[in-house]
């Protein structure tokens, strides 16, 4: 049967073995595992002590003394070690991955506005600039507010011009944004003057010019005293500040919902006038129809046509973005490649 001083040896040589191990663990994790088979709950020193019932009180208080004393020595030692293995393992990163400020950085791509978005957003806040104010519509319409309202009628030839697909309901995906206008004009009272931007649907075969969806701005001012210089006045300072043109002029053109109609050309930036495939030789490149609101369009909406005048215009907004960045196939700029979007 062990005696007291067998038992006082045990307790010294698990101190000596703790130590050992205590100070050769490698990381945290083992330093904790060495710990708890020694000082832990159900550690070496804890089944020591469950086996001293054979011993008499005094001796028991003398073992219990002893595992305390050892216990406390094995605690330390595992602190001491602690303290170390997390200090090494703070000034790792710094010493085994040095920064080397040679080498080039990772390539950052900052993102940036679609062209379309970009040059929208410009004309928006340069037609705010000048007072307009922003309105929208539906992009699906009735035929009421895509053609009758704009004064053309069901069986009139002019339909012809914005043939296109229908819904199943009788509905129509909208031909232009001059829908808008009607809306507007149902909404507000004159004096106003708004724009529209929007996407616009025909049917169209898909080529480097025409696509079955485009992009319109729609304008819309009316007052008492407006007059089609001031249409030309606005128009001319829009393709100036957009597209930076430096000739313009106005032509005749037939659109049933004004009068006169009229288009306003930019001279060509692809030859600088001379004539080229884009401009068809003509030296010359529609940008925005226009005119004065016809009087039937204001009698439709219930404004008196002999109090107030308008003027309209809807740009095709795609094209305004082709001719800006010298773009000369539209399909580009739909096609999601980055390749291409990135230049602008
Ligand atoms: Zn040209």
């Amino acid at each position: 049967m062990e005696n007291i001083a067998d038992i006082i040896k045990k307790i010294e040589l698990i101190l000596d073995e703790a130590s050992r191990l205590l100070n050769g663990s490698k990381d945290l994790n083992e330093l904790d595992f060495q710990f708890k088979i020694f000082a832990g709950k159900k550690g070496k020193i804890t089944e020591i002590l469950h086996n001293i019932h054979s011993f008499a009180p005094e001796e028991k208080k003398i073992i219990g003394s002893k595992s305390n004393e050892i216990k406390n020595k094995i605690e330390e030692i595992y602190l001491s070690k602690k303290n170390k293995l997390i200090s090494i393992e703070r000034s790792r990163p710094l010493s085994e991955n040095k920064i080397d400020l040679t080498i080039p950085g990772a390539s950052f791509e900052s993102p940036h506005k679609h062209p379309i978005t970009a040059v929208l957003e410009e004309t928006v806040n340069f037609f705010m600039s000048m007072g307009f104010e922003v309105v929208e519509g539906p992009e699906i319409e009735t035929t009421y507010y895509n053609f009758d309202a704009l004064n053309i009628p069901a069986n009139h030839p002019a339909r012809d011009i914005w043939d296109t697909f229908y819904l199943l309901n009788g509905l129509v995906p909208r031909t232009h944004t001059s829908s808008v206008q009607v809306r507007t004009m149902e909404k507000k009272s004159p004096p106003f003057r708004v724009i529209a931007p929007g996407r616009c649907y025909r049917y169209e075969s898909v080529d480097a010019t025409h696509l079955f969806m485009f992009n319109q701005i729609e304008g819309l001012f009316v007052d008492k005293t407006v007059r089609l210089s001031d249409l030309k006045g606005i128009l001319e300072a829009t393709v100036k500040y957009i597209l930076g043109a430096k000739k313009t002029r106005f032509r005749p053109a037939f659109y049933p919902f004004v009068e006169p109609g009229l288009d306003l050309d930019i001279e060509c930036v692809f030859c600088g006038g001379k004539g080229c495939n884009i401009c068809k030789s003509t030296g010359w490149i529609e940008v925005i129809p226009c005119g004065m609101v016809h009087p039937q369009v204001f009698k439709y909406v219930g404004i008196d046509p002999e109090k107030y005048r308008g003027f309209a215009f809807g740009m095709g907004f795609d094209r305004v973005v082709m001719l800006k960045y010298n773009i000369n196939d539209l399909r580009l700029l739909y096609q999601g490649n980055i390749d291409i979007l990135s230049q602008f």
